[in-house]
């Protein structure tokens, strides 16, 4: 979201005459968008911050802005801490940083971060998106609801608000023309989308299923989704709306009730076996993938073990795990942490089975012909780039003139993280 985000800011800062820069050291403006997912990232920032200073030590020094949560949740504190910093913006508020600018330079008003959700969807709608990638994201939804106990999206992004309808098929009409060919729908809990229309509710499968339509748009993804959100109809989509990948990131952090509940997941394990088991019904070639927290306060051996089993019996061919991470202001926050050595350890125990996954996912395609949409040439390099259904990086041999299209890739060989291969008419003029 944050890659969409500094996108849609270019696009508002655009109307005041600023152009992206490639060089570093000559820049008027200095934006650091951040996330505050995990900590260390105030840390992160400020570490970036400093090599900007040194960059600027002899000349005039840039406005200088953080964006996004870190700034949302740090706020006024960023500034007394970090005097080389001036603005600091909220991922609600970003819609108005123009104004922002031109107010820092007139009176010094330093930072913005209520949460303008509505309004910052409105003014965003009367701005085109520029971005003219052959994948390109469209944020549907923002903002959390849910409360889990370990996480500060509820706090940095805000409550749950959803677009409208309308808004977002029209700016996918827009990134279609300019060339987009896959999009993915994004949201902090993108299946919770909800926007009522003529009272009537419409959700993210109306949505998929009107992106459809368009005959140039040749795939569709949404990313992220919770199980408790996985509800029939969007279910349903995937046995009627051929576009829509067969590949689905749903985490479920933990194999084992316990943890789960200790969390405030509002699901159980059997909850989220049971869409597994619905989706491959319908379509058995469905593949998973998730997100881990190992080390969760209350965790024990048992229930890590149960997160084992978990993924032993879903085969995810690609996941994020990390140690949980306590957040200030969080539940979780006040609870005992698990020692320190016993989740690195676990960590390192779950990463490798995941990882094995991955891998024998990715050497069951070698030899095989699959879909891969050209997104681009890799740079100085006569390789290119692209995905197949399932979401691998896929690297082979084509030509500038394939970009945007799907073409056949026979897969030669693979590693844990990508395929390589060679188009299949390049393989029979060779
Ligand atoms: N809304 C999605 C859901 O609940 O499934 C996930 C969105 S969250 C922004 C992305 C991921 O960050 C979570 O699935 C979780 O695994 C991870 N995460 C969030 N807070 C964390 C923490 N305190 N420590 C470690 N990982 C965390
Ligand atoms: Fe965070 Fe996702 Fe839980 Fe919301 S549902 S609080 S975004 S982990």
């Amino acid at each position: 979201m944050n890659e969409y985000d500094s996108n849609r800011i270019f696009d508002v800062v655009e109307k005041i005459g600023y152009k992206k820069t490639e060089n570093q050291e000559n820049a008027d403006c200095y934006i650091i968008n951040t996330c505050h997912i995990r900590d260390k990232a105030k840390e992160k920032v400020f570490h970036e911050v400093g090599r900007v200073k040194k960059i600027y030590s002899n000349k005039k020094k840039p406005i200088m802005v953080i964006a996004g949560c870190v700034a949302q949740a740090e706020n006024e504190e960023m500034l007394k801490r970090e005097p080389f910093l001036d603005v600091v913006i909220g991922p609600q508020s970003y819609h108005k940083i123009n104004q922002i600018l031109d107010n820092f330079q007139k009176n010094k008003k330093k930072d913005e971060t209520e949460f303008d959700t509505i309004s910052k969807f409105d003014f965003l709608d009367k701005v085109k998106n520029s971005d003219s990638k052959v994948s390109s994201f469209l944020t549907i939804q923002e903002g959390c609801d849910k409360f889990c106990h370990f996480c500060v999206v509820p706090y940095t992004r805000g409550p749950e608000c959803s677009r409208p309808f309308k808004n977002i098929l029209s700016e996918a009409e827009d990134l279609i023309k300019n060339g987009a060919k896959e999009i993915t729908l994004l949201g902090q809990n993108v299946n919770a989308y909800s926007y009522y229309e003529n009272n009537k509710e419409l959700r993210i499968s109306n949505l998929i299923n009107e992106l459809e339509k368009y005959s140039e748009l040749e795939r569709i993804r949404y990313t992220t989704s919770h199980p408790v959100d996985m509800t029939d109809d969007l279910i349903e989509c995937y046995s009627t709306n051929k576009k829509l990948m067969p590949f689905i990131h749903l985490p479920i952090q933990s194999g084992s009730d316990k943890i789960l509940k200790l969390m405030n997941r509002k699901h159980k394990v059997e909850d989220y076996i049971n869409i597994y088991e619905k989706l491959l019904k319908i379509n058995p070639l469905i593949k998973f993938s998730s997100d881990f927290i190992i080390g969760y306060p209350g965790e024990e051996k048992s229930d890590f073990e149960k997160t084992l089993e978990l993924v032993k019996e879903i085969k995810f061919i690609n996941s994020f795990s990390f140690i949980f991470s306590s957040r200030p202001g969080t539940k979780a926050s006040t609870l005992s942490q698990v020692n320190e050595k016993f989740s690195k350890k676990r960590l390192i125990e779950l990463q490798s089975l995941l990882f094995q996954n991955q891998i024998d996912h990715n050497k069951s395609l070698e030899n095989k012909k699959i879909s891969v949409l050209v997104e681009n040439r890799i740079e100085d390099q006569n390789k290119f780039f692209g995905r197949n259904e399932y979401f691998n990086s896929v690297i082979f041999d084509a030509e500038d003139k394939d970009i945007g299209k799907t073409v056949k890739v026979i897969i030669k060989n693979s590693n844990q993280n990508t395929l390589f291969g060679k188009i299949e008419n390049k393989m029979k003029a060779a």
